[in-house]
């Protein structure tokens, strides 16, 4: 990023900062920062709320709970049908991205009010798994493996004795990786009921 953008940021969070009585200085710094947001993705957003506005009335998802999924699927189509090559939805004429923006909006109100009907499925383990490729550690899904007394060598104890060798995948960046221990796939371990990546070979 360019230095003297990042300087000339802090210097006017902090000149903002000293502006203000010094009572109110910490609480100052903590206040959103609206004008680094880009005016051109909040015009978007207003394009496809309009639309919204139009077709389901004003704040309409204000009025009845707000499914997660509904919301999601609708996003990643609109992701989708731009990364695609598409500018505009063919029904309403708005920017897909400006459709998406406002999808998401609705999440985050929704979740501001407590309207939010939070369907996600039970938590898996993508963002770890991801935490960890970026960390290119070739064993990076046996870390996953959070019991309480995993032992050197990959095995796995349990009440001071060895109930099996906690699963391993050399080859995380490709598809159907299979653990190196059993042979068994990430994919179908990671589905099982009991302990799923946190069980043992
Ligand atoms: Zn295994």
């Amino acid at each position: 990023m360019d230095k003297a953008l990042v300087d000339k940021l802090r210097t006017a969070e902090i000149e903002r900062a000293e502006a203000v009585n010094p009572k109110d200085k910490h609480a100052s710094v903590k206040l959103p920062m609206l004008s680094v947001v880009p005016p051109s993705a909040i015009i978007a957003l207003a394009d496809a709320m309009r639309d919204g506005a139009r077709k389901y009335g004003p704040y309409n998802w204000r009025k009845t709970p707000v499914i997660a999924s509904v919301y999601v699927d609708a996003a990643m189509r609109h992701l989708l049908a731009w990364f695609d090559g598409e500018e505009r939805a063919t029904d309403s004429k708005v920017n897909h991205l400006a459709h998406g923006m406002a999808t998401l909006a609705i999440i985050v109100d929704a979740l501001s009010v407590g309207t939010l009907e939070d369907d996600r499925p039970p938590k898996g383990a993508a963002a770890a798994l991801l935490e960890m490729l970026k960390k290119e550690n070739p064993n990076a899904a046996s870390e996953l493996v959070q019991r309480s007394g995993v032992s050197d060598g990959g095995r796995v104890e349990q009440a001071g004795r060895t109930v099996g060798r906690s699963h391993e995948f050399p080859d995380l960046g490709v598809i159907n990786a299979t653990c190196k221990n059993c042979g068994r796939s990430l994919a179908d371990i990671s589905a099982e009921r009991d302990g799923g990546l946190n069980s043992v070979c």
